[in-house]
């Protein structure tokens, strides 16, 4: 299984990012669904965790129809698995005592988060509500583009709060695994777990609110968990990419409640704040660089911090490599070949979208839509396979911005494509054209 993923992110991913994250992977055990990978360290395991991750769910469900659950390691974390795993003395019921807790992130704190212009109000409200959860703000509602730090600061919410009440009963989650939680949950009979999990905490967490969909009444138990919870004090924390006026998917009433709260927004880090961030993550890594090389690479990535991590490792490596120190020059040198590739990621779902619509003379909100005529249908299909080839959003993801659909609705499109791509000249040229209009 690891080598047909191996093989699936070869084929996404430029050669250099993945040499950089999954060349330097390794599987340690597979059982169960469970797949425990390690990486070689923090910042790669955080990237996995993010961009990659949604990969291999799908690999697994191609290849045995069933999830695939990836863990992964940092060598010293996978260092004590292995331990723990020999002498056969787990103790699922130990593990169980701190589920909470292992929900959050412990990296991303308050301390370890940097503040600036553009986040300076979502953090002063953070820390109010961490402070004081369930009385001022609630709930509170962290907007803005990926990789701001979002997740972290909701995650820095839940640590502080432990901090102060160790016995807290906290629980972080994103809106798929909501919705998930909830299918599987009534699959099983067992709603009134789930509902003892969900309505019974200090604080909720709830990630990219933009991506809850209405599968089996999910929207319905999330209103009720969210009312149960309100009612009774306790602190609510949302995060979305936009205002919830702005979610299409989000019915009325939702939207009115998280009006009741405080919504802040998060906007992209001005040069100083990213090269602070850069510092911070430096010695956390006990990285040595020189602080004009931290400027010149704050200053090559001017939106995403998640990037901006990146291009830290891939620096990091490309010195390593060479077995030389880190210099301004080197980090040219080693985030050239990103920049090439950086066009790629910023090529959004709603522009491909904006431009097949276009292309097609069909009405944007039809392309989006449900309409089965044939003339929507496939370019609905392309624009589906042109989010699949040219940004790295996950299946659920394209999925929800087509109108809520299933990801194997995309997979569909994304194989319909391809297929018709084989034989068919007339569209060879129309997407060679569209891509071309898109990647300008
Ligand atoms: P979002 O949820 O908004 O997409 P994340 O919270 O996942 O973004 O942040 C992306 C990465 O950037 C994380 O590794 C996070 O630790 C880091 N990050 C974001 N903002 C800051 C900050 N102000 N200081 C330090 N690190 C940050
Ligand atoms: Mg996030």
């Amino acid at each position: 299984i690891w080598k047909e993923l191996q093989e699936r992110y070869k084929k996404e991913m430029n050669f250099v990012s993945y040499n950089t994250w999954v060349d330097t992977a390794k599987p340690l055990s597979f059982q169960d669904n469970q797949l425990i990978i390690e990486v070689p360290s923090e910042l790669h395991k955080n990237y996995w965790e993010k961009n990659l991750a949604g990969q291999i769910l799908e690999t697994g469900y191609l290849l045995n129809g069933e999830e695939l659950f990836p863990t992964f390691m940092t060598p010293e974390e996978a260092d004590v698995y292995q331990k723990k795993k020999e002498p056969q003395a787990v103790q699922p019921e130990q593990a169980e005592e701190v589920p909470s807790k292992a929900m959050l992130n412990p990296k991303y704190t308050f301390d370890t988060f940097v503040i600036g212009k553009g986040n300076q109000m979502a953090h002063a409200a953070a820390l109010v509500v961490a402070e004081d959860p369930g009385s001022i703000y609630n709930p509170l509602f962290f907007y803005g583009g990926v990789g701001l730090g979002k997740t972290h600061l909701m995650h820095a919410i839940g640590h502080q709060m432990l901090q102060k009440r160790p016995n807290a009963r906290i629980k972080y989650v994103s809106s798929e695994n909501f919705t998930n939680d909830f299918i599987n949950s009534i699959k099983r009979k067992e709603m009134e777990e789930f509902r003892n999990e969900y309505r019974t905490v200090d604080l909720l967490l709830v990630d990219d609110i933009q991506f809850l969909v209405n599968k089996e009444g999910t929207q319905e138990e999330f209103f009720n968990t969210f009312e149960e919870l309100y009612l009774n004090n306790k602190q609510i924390v949302l995060t979305s990419d936009r205002l919830p006026n702005e979610i299409p998917t989000l019915p009325e009433r939702l939207v009115s409640r998280f009006a009741w709260g405080l919504s802040v927004d998060i906007t992209p880090p001005d040069l100083e704040t990213r090269t602070a961030i850069l510092r911070k993550k430096a010695e956390a890594e006990n990285l040595e660089i020189p602080d004009d090389t931290l400027s010149y690479i704050a200053g090559q990535i001017d939106s995403n911090i998640r990037e901006l991590e990146g291009a830290l490792v891939r620096v990091q490596a490309f010195a390593a490599m060479r077995n030389v120190d880190i210099t301004t020059s080197l980090a040219a040198e080693a985030l050239k070949a990103l920049k090439s590739t950086h066009h790629l990621n910023q090529v959004s779902i709603l522009h491909i979208q904006e431009e097949v619509a276009k292309y097609y003379h069909i009405p944007l909100k039809d392309l989006k839509g449900k309409k089965r005529v044939k003339s929507i249908v496939v370019p609905r299909q392309i624009a589906m396979f042109l989010s699949r080839e040219l940004t790295d959003n996950s299946l659920p993801k394209i999925g929800a911005e087509f109108g809520g659909k299933d990801h194997t609705t995309v997979i569909h499109a994304h194989e319909k494509i391809q297929h018709l791509l084989q034989s068919d000249a007339i569209l060879q040229n129309e997407v060679a054209e569209i891509k071309q209009i898109i990647l300008g």
